[in-house]
């Protein structure tokens, strides 16, 4: 069985980062690139708040360079995702694709997030063109302009207070009649004179001939007094919940009830010695290609750490 010091799983910047670290601190790290390669940032298009680009960048040509920058120090990349692990001895045990077992001394979790969307075709049909699941990306493309924020969590009140800052008019479309969010975070959005909260409301559909120029909601689905209404608006965010990518983990590794990895204080630590979580799969909080990427390099460092402790 195939041996490696210091094992890293998925591409997006927290695994890459981690590459980086782990291959100029002479690891010689294998990176498992997982199935959507360089990860959340390749569905977005401008990215203009990652540092040192005054221009913006791409996102997928952010993911190129650091994934290029993370080979020149000889991350060893390869394709697959993990399938199944056993972390109750170590050497810590993986299966790639379901038929290549390996060892490995360290691993590196940083498997990343989705965002839910409700499932309705028109989010498939005008993605890129109005429909945002992040409001910190796609927010400044809205200025001045209508928003709807679908959800009542935290998440959503903190990207209708963002995009307020931003937008003209933001509605905030919410399928019960309370907001689920902390009170400190309802008190703001209801707070906000342009933020617009329609409770019991529900999204059918969105128009538009090109790009998003208004949804169809309808109002207490179901009841007697059911209505149906329209908004105009140039963008539509999904802010109700993200999936982080943590389920083949979870018979070993501690997750929250929302699924994310638990790690140790300001450190990427888990329940698992040895095993360290970075980016969006560990983060329900900040979930930054920023933030991602230094969780990244605190991931390598601790796996250097470790090792050199252990006599690895
Ligand atoms: P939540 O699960 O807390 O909220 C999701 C929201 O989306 C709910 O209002 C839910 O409605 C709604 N929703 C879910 N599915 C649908 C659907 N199909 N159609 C319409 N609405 C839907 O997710 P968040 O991302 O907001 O938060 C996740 C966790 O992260 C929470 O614990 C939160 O407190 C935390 N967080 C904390 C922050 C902070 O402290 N600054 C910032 C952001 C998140 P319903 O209520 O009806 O189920």
């Amino acid at each position: 069985m195939e041996h490696i010091r210091c094992l890293i799983i998925g591409s997006g910047p927290a695994g890459y980062t981690a590459g980086i670290y782990a291959g100029r601190a002479n690891l010689r790290p294998v990176l498992y690139e997982g199935l959507q390669l360089g990860g959340q940032l390749t569905t977005t298009t401008e990215i203009e708040n990652f540092p040192g680009y005054p221009q913006g960048v791409d996102g997928n040509q952010l993911m190129t360079d650091l994934r290029a920058q993370a080979e020149r120090f000889q991350c060893e990349m390869r394709s697959g995702i993990v399938t199944a692990v056993d972390f109750s001895q170590h050497p810590l045990r993986l299966t790639i694709d379901g038929q290549t077992d390996l060892s490995a001394d360290t691993v590196i979790i940083a498997t990343g997030a989705t965002a839910k969307y409700l499932g309705l075709p028109d989010e498939q049909k005008y993605a890129g063109m109005g429909v945002s699941a992040c409001a910190t990306c796609d927010g400044f493309f809205y200025r001045r302009k209508k928003v709807a924020v679908v959800g009542g969590g935290d998440t959503a009140c903190e990207e209708a207070s963002y995009l307020a800052g931003l937008a003209s008019q933001v509605y905030m479309i919410v399928r019960k009649n309370y907001l689920r969010a902390s009170k400190i975070m309802q008190e703001r959005v209801m707070n906000t004179p342009n933020i617009t909260i329609l409770f019991e409301h529900e999204t059918l559909g969105l128009f538009g001939d090109n790009g998003v120029e208004g949804a169809h909601l309808v109002k207490r689905r179901g009841q007697a007094d059911e209505q149906q209404v329209d908004i105009a608006i140039d963008g539509f965010f999904l802010a109700i919940g993200h999936q982080p990518h943590s389920e083949v983990f979870k018979p070993f590794v501690d997750t929250d009830e929302n699924g994310y990895i638990i790690t140790q204080g300001a450190t990427p630590r888990t329940n698992v010695a040895g095993v360290f979580a970075a980016g969006d799969v560990a983060d329900p909080l900040y979930r930054q290609a920023v933030t991602a990427a230094a969780s990244g390099c605190k991931a390598a460092l601790e796996a250097e750490k470790y090792l050199a402790e252990h006599n690895l």
